[in-house]
């Protein structure tokens, strides 16, 4: 596993969210720098694995100093040496893995792990296939059996309800679905340290997360009407997490070693500052918007909450340059996220793979991907938006609509029910400027030759019409079938 980790590509880690930030930080973020990817290297595993808790006698300090050192000259590296985990994540339960005995075949098994989450052999090494069980490694050398179902399998151990099982209903298509609603990021205050925040000349400011959360304030009553119990996994700016950056100095401090930055500074001097991401302040700014944020949100809703889908709503932009004097850009456009697409590197995190597991047990994948094309389907036709497009390993095209694209992202692998993760709208691009200086407005205005409601009711209309769409289709069929 060590191994492995030594030598992984240092490219194409997730993030916890897939809106660019501007351009500079942009492609070093895209090539090598995300929350996820900072412990990378062997040194990064010993800081940050349980077994180099501070507790540690002096002499066990320089044990494994004189092992690090051994594993690093010689390149003898052993699976059992050491247990990496992504900053801020704990060790997994293993255990919680049993309770899927017998809830998959080997097919559909096989088929979620080469064709949706490990395409290209990227679990090869920690998932070994046999006719009856797959081998998992968990933690170490240790193996999980996981028994195939021979036919139908029993039922999958799930908090969310499949619409299949709901009775059909046209007016109210989702009646008896809880739906919560993620904003992405913090907004507010916080927006400008989030890096989702930019202005032009003395016009209002742009904050993203103020404008998802504006979205989903008009989102939910559209989803009321629709028969929806709404909940909010935020409703206000501001974090979720109690945690702050002062608190994470020293994983700030571990993933910069990790990185080999040297030297490493205490604090920083502003976005524009070239060396901020070489700071102990920058970095602690991440992992707490970034990683404690979204860990804090996916406690409240698998533990909490507990819906039937989940909406994380983001707003897209292209690198704008300079954060003091920041560009528009002709460019705009829509694609929605689901869970999936994960690389080697990746999967040598042990808390990464137990989660990528949970997911494709949960066999959620049909209905998140028909739930994305549907509302790809919506939103497109409303906004008139094109399909963007990665370049990038890291994100795979799924469905038919050019729009859904699998990507393994913090919060679509920690959120265990469906997500639908819809990235509508470039936020510096001309158009989406213009009409978001004109506010909310009733009725349609014209932008550009074009007519048009304002952005939070399109996107929302968008939104709405897709899930309804997808739930009228979706509602009933179980019935139809039990009473076939
Ligand atoms: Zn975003």
């Amino acid at each position: 596993m060590l191994g492995r980790l030594l030598k992984s590509s240092s490219s194409s880690f997730s993030s916890s969210n897939s809106c660019k930030p501007p351009v500079g930080i942009f492609r070093y973020r895209r090539i090598a720098r995300s929350p996820e990817d900072n412990l990378q290297s062997s040194t990064a595993l010993l800081l940050h694995c349980p077994a180099s808790s501070r507790t540690r006698t002096s002499t066990k300090r320089l044990v494994t100093g004189i092992i690090l050192i051994l594993v690093l000259k010689t390149g003898i590296l052993t699976p059992a040496m050491a247990d990496p985990l992504t900053p801020l994540s704990r060790p997994p339960d293993w255990d919680e893995l049993q309770k899927f005995q017998g809830t998959i075949t080997h097919d559909r098994f096989l088929h979620l792990l080469n064709d949706v989450y490990a395409v290209g052999g990227t679990a090869q090494k920690c998932i070994t296939m046999e006719p009856d069980y797959a081998e998992i490694q968990t933690s170490g050398k240790h193996r999980l059996k996981l028994k195939f179902a021979k036919d139908g399998g029993r039922p999958i151990p799930k908090y969310w309800h499949d619409p299949k099982t709901l009775p059909a209903d046209n007016d109210q298509p989702l009646a008896g679905v809880t739906i919560a609603l993620d904003p992405g990021h913090l907004g507010g205050s916080w927006a400008k340290m989030e890096e989702r925040w930019f202005r032009i000349g003395n016009a209002e400011p742009v904050k993203e997360g103020d404008l998802t959360l504006q979205t989903a304030k008009r989102l939910a009553p559209r989803l009321e009407e629709l028969g929806a119990k709404v909940i909010f996994v935020h409703s206000k700016p501001g974090p979720v997490t109690s945690l702050r950056p002062e608190d994470l100095h020293s994983e700030a401090r571990a993933s910069l070693k990790s990185r080999g930055v040297h030297p490493i500074l205490r604090n920083y001097k502003g976005p524009a500052h070239p060396e901020k991401e070489h700071s102990i302040a920058w970095e602690a700014e991440r992992l707490f918007y970034r990683v404690a944020e979204i860990h804090e949100r996916a406690k409240r809703v698998n533990h909490t909450l507990k819906p039937d889908l989940t909406l994380c709503l983001h707003f897209n932009a292209e690198p704008w340059g300079d954060p003091a004097n920041p560009t528009l850009t002709d460019i705009n456009h829509l694609h929605l996220i689901v869970n999936g697409a994960y690389a080697e590197s990746e999967l040598a995190y042990a808390d990464v793979r137990y989660q990528m597991l949970v997911k494709l047990l949960s066999q959620s994948f049909d209905e998140e991907l028909d739930i994305a094309e549907s509302i790809a389907h919506s939103l497109s036709d409303i906004t008139k938006l094109p399909a963007y497009h990665y370049n990038s390993d890291n994100a795979r095209a799924e469905g038919t609509s050019g729009y859904v694209w699998a990507r393994n992202l913090l919060a679509n692998r920690l959120y265990h029910c469906p997500v639908a993760y819809v990235e509508c709208y470039v936020m510096n691009s001309r158009d989406f400027f213009d009409r978001f200086q004109a506010g909310e407005y009733d009725g349609l205005r014209e932008f550009n030759g074009v007519m048009h409601k304002n952005i939070y009711a399109e996107y929302a209309d968008g939104v709405a019409q897709g899930l309804a769409d997808y739930f009228r289709a979706a509602r009933g069929s179980e019935e139809v079938k039990r009473e076939k």
